[in-house]
């Protein structure tokens, strides 16, 4: 075993001794998650957007939240992201829409999760 330091936080973890140092170690899942940009869009009332921003705040991830007004909207579509419904969650300047994080009013868990740690 070696010693790398987290990406994240700089903690030491424990690796393999063969693991190539271009791969990138993380102390925790956690610390994992925490380098990817996410951004979630939401509009005012929307209930869809307590339920991801919760969801995402009660595992830990880091996220920015922005409201979907006029400017947002405009910069999303600039982006080629049609907007019909907030919530939108961007992870890497990629978006993903509402009909993509729920089914009716559940959260569809496994793929946001695969979405999260792809
Ligand atoms: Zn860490």
């Amino acid at each position: 075993m070696k010693t790398r330091e987290c990406d994240y936080c700089g903690r030491d973890v424990e690796v393999r001794d063969n693991l190539s140092d271009n791969i990138a170690v993380f102390c925790s899942t956690k610390c994992r998650y925490a380098k990817k940009k996410l951004v979630v869009y939401t509009s005012e009332g929307c209930f869809k957007c307590s339920m991801l921003t919760s969801w995402l705040r009660v595992r830990e991830f880091a996220f920015e939240e922005k409201t979907l007004d006029t400017e947002a909207t405009a910069d999303l579509i600039m982006k080629n992201v049609v907007v019909m419904s907030a919530p939108v969650l961007e992870v890497e300047g990629t978006f993903y829409t509402e009909d993509q994080l729920f089914d009716g009013t559940k959260i569809l868990a496994d793929q946001l999760l695969e979405i999260l740690e792809g």
